[in-house]
This record gives C-alpha cells, sequence and structure tokens, in this order.
C-alpha cells in the first residue's frame, strides 16, 4: 500500500509536491519519474554504501524502462558533506553533459539528500531533484522540507538553499538493510516528532522499540509513515521556517554543537537524542517544561539505547561557540525551541516559538547532563 502525503506549494517557484511511503515503492519509480519529472538524463547521486545496496538497482531500473540513467557515487560519512565533495560532483555531472533538461535522483541517507539537493539547488541555477531516502532518519526528516546543505568548518548545514524535490519516494523495504544503531539514530527524530506534536506518537515509536530494531518492515511501516506525516505538517503550515517550523529544532541547537565537536565520532540522531535531554533539563530548569518531562525524554530515548548524556571530552564553553555559529542564534542570543511537555512545544508571548537562553545558563544545562 502507498501512502501519499502532500507537502503544499511554498512560494511563486514551487507547486508543491507529494512524498509517497510504502513498501516495495522503489519499483514505481521509473513510472514517477516520467510522470513528475520528466527529463532528458537522470543524475543518480548516492554515496559508496548504498551504491551496492540499492543505488545501482535503481539504475538499472531505470535503464530498463528506457530512461537514461547516469550513477555519481561519493565516499559514505558525513565528513564528506562538504564543499569538496559538492564541487567534484558539479564537475562529474557537468562532464557528463547532465544539462539544464537533466534531474537529480537522490539515493541514500540524510548526507546523500542534502549534498545531491544542494548539487540541484546549484547546477545551471537549478535543476529539479527527486529524493529517494533510505535511511529512517532520512525518510522521517531529512527528506521532507526541502532544505539542502553543506557542513563547513564553521558548523553543520551552515551553507545551503531551499530546494524542494519534485517528489519524494520511500520504500520502507530499504531501510531493512540499515544497522542497528542507524535505525535508532533515525528514531530518536521519531521520538523528537513525537515530543513536538504528538505524545501517542512518542509512546509507539518506545514501544514498538524491539520490533523496529529487529527491522521489521511491518512494524517500521506505520511509524516512518506517522513520523513523516507531522514533519509534513509543521513543513506545511510553515514552509519557510519563519514560524512553527522552529519547533523541529528541538534538540538541535546542543545537538549540531555536539555532533561537530564529536568529530563525528557521534550519528546525528544520537547528537539529537544528547540534545533532547541536555535542552529537556534546560527547559525545567528554566520554568518552561513541567517537571517529569525531562525524565519522559530520557524514559522515551532509553528505548533505543540511546545517549542522553554529553561526553566528557566536549568542552561547554567550545559546544557555546559552535552553538553561536548556528542558524538559531538572533542578535547574539542562542534561541531554543523547547517543550512544555511531551506533545507540546512552548511559544512565548510575542509568539515566537524559540527563547533567548543566556550563554550562562547553557553551560549549567550541559555540566548537569555530562
Ligand atoms: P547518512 O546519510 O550518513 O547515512 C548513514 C549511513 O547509512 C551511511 O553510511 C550510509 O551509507 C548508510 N546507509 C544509507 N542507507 C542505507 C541502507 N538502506 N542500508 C544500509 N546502509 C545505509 O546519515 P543519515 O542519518 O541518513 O542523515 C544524516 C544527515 O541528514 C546529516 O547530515 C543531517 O544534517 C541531515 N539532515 C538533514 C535534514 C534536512 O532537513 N535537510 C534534516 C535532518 C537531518
Amino acid at each position: 500500500m502507498v501512502t501519499t502525503l502532500r507537502v503544499p506549494a511554498a512560494g511563486a517557484h514551487d507547486d508543491g509536491y507529494d512524498v509517497l511511503v510504502g513498501r516495495g515503492v522503489l519499483a514505481d519509480l521509473p513510472r514517477l519519474l516520467v510522470e513528475r519529472c520528466a527529463a532528458h538524463v537522470y543524475a543518480v547521486i548516492t554515496d559508496s554504501r548504498v551504491a551496492e545496496l540499492h543505488a545501482r538497482r535503481v539504475t538499472t531500473l531505470l535503464e530498463q524502462a528506457g530512461l537514461a540513467a547516469r550513477l555519481f557515487v561519493f565516499p559514505a560519512g558525513e565528513w564528506n558533506k562538504v564543499r569538496a565533495t559538492w564541487g567534484e560532483l558539479c564537475d562529474q555531472l557537468l562532464g557528463a553533459h547532465v544539462g539544464r533538461d537533466g534531474a537529480v535522483v537522490a539515493v541514500g541517507g540524510g548526507v546523500v539528500g542534502d549534498l545531491a539537493g544542494f548539487v540541484a539547488a546549484t547546477l545551471h541555477r537549478g535543476i529539479p531533484v527527486v529524493q529517494v531516502p533510505t535511511t529512517t532518519l532520512a525518510m522521517i526528516d531529512a527528506s521532507v522540507g526541502g532544505k539542502t546543505g553543506l557542513d563547513v568548518p564553521a558548523g553543520k548545514n551552515l551553507v545551503g538553499a531551499f530546494h524542494p524535490p519534485r517528489f519524494v519516494l520511500s520504500d520502507v523495504d530499504t531501510i531493512t538493510t540499515l544497522p542497528r544503531n542507524q535505525i535508532a539514530a533515525g528514531l530518536a527524530e521519531a521520538i523528537k516528532h513525537g515530543i513536538i506534536a504528538d505524545a501517542a506518537y512518542a509512546e509507539a515509536v518506545a514501544s514498538a522499540a524491539t520490533a523496529c530494531l529487529a527491522r521489521s518492515p511491518d512494524i517500521l511501516e506505520p511509524i516512518v509513515t506517522r513520523g513523516i506525516a507531522i514533519k509534513v505538517q509543521v513543513v506545511a503550515a510553515d514552509p519557510e521556517e519563519r514560524g512553527r517550523r522552529q519547533i523541529l529544532n528541538f534538540g538541535h541547537t546542543i545537538g549540531h554543537a555536539v555532533e561537530a565537536r564529536s568529530g563525528f565520532g557521534l550519528l546525528h540522531g544520537e547528537a539529537v537524542a544528547i540534545g533532547m535531554a541536555t535542552e529537556a533539563w534546560l527547559a525545567e530548569e528554566i520554568g518552561i517544561a513541567s517537571a517529569g518531562t525531562r525524565k519522559a525524554v530520557l524514559d522515551l530515548l532509553a528505548a533505543y539505547d540511546l545517549p542522553c548524556t554529553v561526553p566528557n571530552t566536549l568542552a561547554p564553553d567550545q559546544l557555546l561557540e559552535t552553538m553561536l555559529h548556528d542558524k538559531k542564534v538572533r542578535a547574539g542570543a542562542v534561541r531554543f525551541a523547547l517543550p512544555t511537555t511531551i506533545g507540546r512545544m512552548a511559544q512565548s508571548t510575542d509568539g515566537a516559538w524559540t527563547v533567548d537562553v543566556p550563554s550562562a545558563q547553557i553551560v549549567r544545562a550541559i555540566e548537569a547532563n555530562r
């Protein structure tokens, strides 16, 4: 069964797009490309790991359907989501004569989606992209919302563009080849979606931990589908992150800093788990969250054995410095999206969905959560 979730148009250059999710839906890709993203040639961009597991098969599927397809592979790993890889991919696509009438098909995790999306956003000043996510994290989070970009020395995702896909095709069967820690890291974002918008979903994700970690596609399918639906709802209401979409950043202000400073020793979802645990402490400490919220967050994360404490090797002042480079900084103050309880996020009296937190308080939160 295919579930179709619609992300409405965000502006003059965007018609809106569908997110199609289900088991075995990859077989429909050639037909969907012809109907929704006709192109002279399809540049299938992937990483070295996904190339062998799924992307070669995708390229063959397209060729068998009579479509011109070329495969472009870069080395797997977050540390490759950088300008050098973007530059190499652009040169390779240009060398292969992918012109303005070409399109990019991003097959892989969030790293592939962000990088291939940014190649598509910039090549010939923008060619279409189709997202085919293959990790829980990329399905539930990264492939929806149109954000593309790169990591730079100053921080994660600081160079990028909004470039919404023509459509997103999430085949839940592809995630059955993911290692257990990657499943858990992706479902950290599912737990986050529950904390920010749907307490019952957060509970359901935690209760299904054993089956999800055993990669049961029948259990993963509804969990992934509801996770995508929450992201779609939030993005649809605020496509350019001017207001409520900021709630998706819960756990990410501290999480991004931990991820960047850990030298990629932690997965993105693991760093976000640490960020959520620490930011939940902060929310209780400054009186935004009701008592017991942090404990509830820790219990949800424990179901997946996700890390909840900031590694001792990371100094609070260094983390703070990284946070001050973050996109979420306004007028020198670090802003946080914080829960009031599980399922509900705080909105300040001026209508903003983030709050300024003084640096000293952030350092206290990090020290209390080591
Ligand atoms: P990833 O893309 O690095 O994938 C994790 C690992 O799993 C990689 O080694 C990859 O090769 C491998 N892999 C992918 N699919 C597989 C499969 N089906 N079977 C086996 N192995 C597979 O990481 P991720 O966790 O998917 O994404 C993290 C990235 O997403 C970060 O860079 C983060 O900043 C970004 N992100 C972006 C957004 C957004 O809105 N654009 C949102 C959240 C996260």
